[in-house]
């Protein structure tokens, strides 16, 4: 197992989340936590029995494999959704276990019915429709195709839901766009009802979505980076702040991630520090080296660039970044040893470094360097 570092996934902090944003949202609204990409990198199995102890009962994965291991460790407890890939030789097991899916093509949804009868078992389906992000979806000018099709094969299929997702709800220079997704999504709507079939519920919101345009919650909004505690783009967090004239975050960062120091060493002036010449010493310093790198999820783009504290001191990474290794400087700190802890992401006394400080030019990267947080390293409920 994993030694050189640990994850610390904060159940208390997770608990705030999601009393926040349930009151945020009310009580008739379904929160269904997202957690593709290993749980936002969090890790899948261990963040999902914490979100079930915290009252989620709807969870919303990209594909079977992740729906699988939710499956497995909650059974039949909770909903799970599956928002993109079935494979064709998977679709009798998500129908046997009442997984529910999203159908945006006619091969899938005549699959899910050809599937279901043959199971004589009800295919639990979610129409996506396409309504200006041109990823997946029903375009417009189908859906009344596929309206008849429902109507013929509602022995098979279970019309469970009506949703679609917006393209950048984050960031306002997409206002308008999104705006006209809203319209498509109520035309679609209209059709369907034109041959007398309503889905059970309707949904749309991502987390930007949720907040920035609240028309879009419907009736279960689709939770991921929010309930992680992290912002979806600054401009949905400034807009908050401006709209609940406040200034405090009511987000709760859940995870911690650590690792400690493995060695400690002196350089002159004038050397270089690890490979190459990315790095020279200007002065007299004091360097530690941790065991993470980019084979973990520390991304190399943080060489020279990342922060992580020691002591409650924000320490640079300097150099490059190696696969499972990288050096910081420690000149400041008096006593520092190995064995030291060392806070990669979280807080450590009174200091933090933010997911947002991993990459302070691009908010979409915290996604990223999220997800890419290795599944080797053990995650830990604390
Ligand atoms: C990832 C995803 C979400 C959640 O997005 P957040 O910005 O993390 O809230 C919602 N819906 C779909 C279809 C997604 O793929």
């Amino acid at each position: 197992m994993h030694k050189n570092s640990v994850i610390e996934i904060s159940q208390k902090a997770h608990k705030k989340n999601i009393d926040f944003l349930q009151k945020i949202f009310g009580k008739k609204v379904i929160l269904s936590s997202v957690v593709k990409g290993n749980a936002y990198g969090h890790g899948l199995a261990e963040f999902v029995q914490m979100a079930f102890d915290n009252g989620i009962q709807h969870f919303s994965v990209f594909d079977v494999e992740e729906a699988k291991i939710v499956f497995d460790t909650l059974q039949n407890k909770a909903t799970i959704l599956i928002m993109g890939f079935v494979a064709d030789e998977d679709m009798e097991w998500v129908i046997q276990n009442q997984i529910e899916f999203f159908v945006f093509e006619r091969y899938r949804l005549a699959k899910a019915a050809k599937t279901a009868k043959k199971l004589q078992q009800k295919a639990i389906l979610h129409l996506e429709v396409e309504t200006g992000m041109h990823r997946t979806g029903f375009e417009l000018k189908n859906i009344s195709r596929v309206a008849q099709f429902l109507v013929k094969e509602k022995e098979n299929i279970y019309f469970k839901g009506l949703c679609t997702h917006y393209a950048g709800a984050e960031s306002i220079s997409n206002y308008y766009r999104v705006s006209q997704q809203i319209q498509q999504f109520n035309k679609a709507e209209a059709i369907l009802n034109s041959f007398g079939i309503r889905p059970e519920i309707k949904h749309s919101a991502c987390s930007a979505a949720s907040m920035m345009f609240p028309e879009t919650r419907m009736d279960l909004v689709r939770i991921g980076i929010l309930q992680y505690g992290l912002w979806p783009s600054p401009e949905v967090f400034v807009t908050y702040l401006n709209t609940k004239k406040t200034k405090e975050d009511p987000l709760h960062r859940v995870i911690r991630w650590k690792t400690e120091i493995m060695s400690v060493k002196r350089v002159k002036t004038g050397e270089f520090v690890g490979y190459g010449t990315s790095f020279m010493a200007t002065d007299v310093m004091k360097i530690a080296t941790i065991p993470l790198g980019y084979a973990h999820g520390y991304s190399r783009s943080l060489s020279n660039q990342g922060r992580v504290l020691v002591h409650g001191k924000s320490c640079r990474v300097i150099g490059t970044v190696n696969m499972n290794m990288l050096t910081i400087d420690v000149s400041e700190l008096e006593h520092v040893k190995k064995g030291d802890e060392v806070v990669v992401i979280g807080s450590q006394q009174n200091a933090t470094v933010t997911v947002a400080s991993f990459s302070d030019y691009s908010n979409q990267l915290n996604y990223e360097l999220l997800t890419r947080i290795a599944k080797t390293i053990p995650r830990k409920i604390i």
